[in-house]
């Protein structure tokens, strides 16, 4: 089943469109990357998708009822950003727990969901610990544990690990990928790196200027480039 589906999707700000007509379709399970150059909409697309900005025009459907029908509550979207702020004054579990706490779960809930989180993160040493006490990468599993801990039905990510030393970031790449292997949420992530998005992808959407300029596999753009910007911008020139 289609997780989530952008029909005709517009995006204008003021007089400017930024994002053009895009169709896609993100398939249940599926890890699907949107890379591009910086300014190109993708996290204008995301935000949209997250219900953090309305749409011009078309729709988006979220498990094959449009977004604006669907109660936020029950929307199960959960989303990581680049600038994640954890709460300083907090412990980690205490970082974890508290959307859960703002949606009302019990107290044996949350000590389950948030102990389940940090086994997957490996972060369990580390429950009791302020945020000031943890490594970059670590403040960066506790940010991601905030999302899963509510088990949402899709993850958006807008550039995650653009604040990560080149080598955190590889180390993470890889514990993105693991999670993934282990929950199987449908994810979309959004980056402008390249080699991110070919590390990552199941599937990879290149954006230029607001629109798509191809989607497939990572061999499939890499090996049959749609157009030259594509096989410029992966790094496989004609
Ligand atoms: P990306 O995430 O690919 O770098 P964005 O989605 O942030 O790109 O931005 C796409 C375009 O939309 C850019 O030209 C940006 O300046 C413009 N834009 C984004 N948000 C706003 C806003 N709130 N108001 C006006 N223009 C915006
Ligand atoms: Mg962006």
């Amino acid at each position: 089943m289609a997780q989530v589906e952008l029909r005709d999707v517009v995006k204008k700000f003021g007089s400017t469109q930024v994002v053009h007509g895009t169709n896609l379709t993100i398939e249940d399970n599926e890890f699907i990357v949107l890379v591009g150059p910086s300014g190109c909409g993708k996290s204008t697309i995301l935000r949209m998708i997250a219900g953090l900005e309305s749409v011009s025009g078309g729709e988006i459907r979220i498990a094959d009822k449009p977004i604006n029908e669907v109660d936020p509550v029950d929307r199960n979207v959960a989303m990581v950003f680049q600038n994640y702020a954890l709460y300083p004054h907090m412990t980690v579990f205490d970082n974890m727990a508290f959307s859960l706490k703002m949606a009302g779960d019990s107290k044996q809930e949350i000590l389950r969901k948030v102990n389940e989180a940090a086994e997957i993160l490996e972060l369990s040493p580390y429950l009791n610990r302020k945020p000031a006490e943890l490594s970059g990468g670590q403040r960066q599993r506790v940010a991601m544990g905030r999302a899963i801990v509510r088990q949402p039905s899709v993850f958006l990510f807008d550039e995650p690990l653009s604040n990560l030393d080149a080598q955190l970031r590889t180390q993470m790449r890889m514990e993105l990928k693991k999670l993934h292997l282990k929950m199987k949420t449908t994810t979309i992530y959004v980056t402008h790196d390249q080699v991110e998005a070919m590390t990552l992808a199941d599937k990879i959407v290149i954006l230029k200027d607001g629109f798509i300029q191809q989607v497939g596999s990572p061999v499939e753009v890499f090996e049959r480039p749609a157009n030259r910007f594509v096989a410029g911008f992966i790094g496989n020139p004609p």
